[in-house]
């Protein structure tokens, strides 16, 4: 697959087709040392129409981001074009293409030296690998990892940019490392008082009979596109929806349980902690081609 990237100047309301391989961004910009900027990773589905999943569900986090950070309220129209524009490159370099995932990132930007910035963004494509169809089929394993802040603090501390998607992963990635380092796929994050989060890139969904229940994003935790699409449409496939504070046992105790987001779609999570899940593979089934239907 053919690696596209393309330059988005929020001032000037430009989009450039670039070299993803060539250098591109100043090391002053302040999303690259200090992380300062925010981005969504969305999929998008390529058949008799390209359907970018949850299009505009991402695009209005990615707005809720921009103002959480005191950054511009970026452009519909800009920011269209830009994703269109990478769908387009990478489908005229592979006509066979099915499915792939496009990242947009807007940055705070290189401080001027008048004390001014100049967010910049851009958009390019993101596989959907192995690793995702492997958990596509066959579900993963979490082990629970404090996340290191009492539930529902962010909605005391805006400062924590709890809920926003910032370009500041290392923590979430670093929580993958270490649950590797424990034999695990994922992390399940949990308060430090206990309320089961999400893992660090997706969100958690378990069934309760005919409930969905998931947590409630104001505990602190990213509020996903795709478990929103899927509380969306819940009732089409007769079930209830319910926001919850759960605790670990609920989520052992589930009728089935899985980490969803955006590149994933909807995986099964076999084990928390050594303590095996019931599958649920008819409802997997059910939400994956719910979420690739957009
Ligand atoms: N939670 C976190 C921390 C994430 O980074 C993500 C996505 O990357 C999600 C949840 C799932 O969000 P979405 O379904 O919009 O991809």
């Amino acid at each position: 697959m053919t690696d596209a990237l393309v330059l988005i100047d929020p001032a000037a309301s430009t989009v450039e087709v670039a070299d993803l391989g060539a250098p591109q961004l100043p090391v002053t910009d302040l999303s690259a040392h200090r992380g300062d900027g925010i981005f969504e990773t969305v999929l998008v589905r390529i058949g008799d129409e390209v359907t970018v999943v949850s299009r505009n569900r991402h695009f209005e986090r990615f707005c809720a981001s921009a103002s959480a950070l005191g950054l511009p309220e970026p452009e519909p129209e800009l920011w269209d074009r830009g994703l269109d524009t990478v769908i387009a490159e990478v489908r005229a370099a592979d006509p066979n293409l099915t499915e792939v995932g496009v990242r947009y990132a807007l940055s705070r930007g290189a401080q001027n030296p008048d004390g001014s910035q100049t967010p910049r963004g851009w958009a390019f494509n993101v596989p959907v690998d192995e690793k995702i169809t492997h958990a596509r089929a066959e579900g993963i394993s979490a082990v629970s990892l404090d996340r290191g802040y009492d539930a529902y603090l962010g909605t005391k501390a805006p400062w924590l940019l709890i809920g926003a998607k910032t370009l500041s992963y290392a923590v979430n990635q670093a929580a993958g490392r270490y649950a590797a380092t424990q034999g695990a796929d994922e992390a399940l994050f949990v308060s430090h008082d206990g309320v089961v989060l999400e893992g660090p890139t997706s969100n958690l969904i378990i069934r309760r009979g005919d409930r969905l229940l998931t947590p409630n994003p104001e505990a602190g935790l990213l509020s996903g596109t795709t478990q929103r699409l899927i509380f969306d449409h819940a009732a089409e496939l007769g079930f209830s929806t319910e926001y919850a504070d759960l605790g670990l046992n609920d989520v052992i105790t589930a009728d089935g349980a899985w980490y969803v987001s955006s590149m994933r779609t909807a995986v099964t999570l076999n084990e928390v902690d050594g303590n095996p899940i019931t599958r649920d593979e008819e409802l997997t089934a059910q939400l994956q081609s719910l979420i690739k239907a957009g």
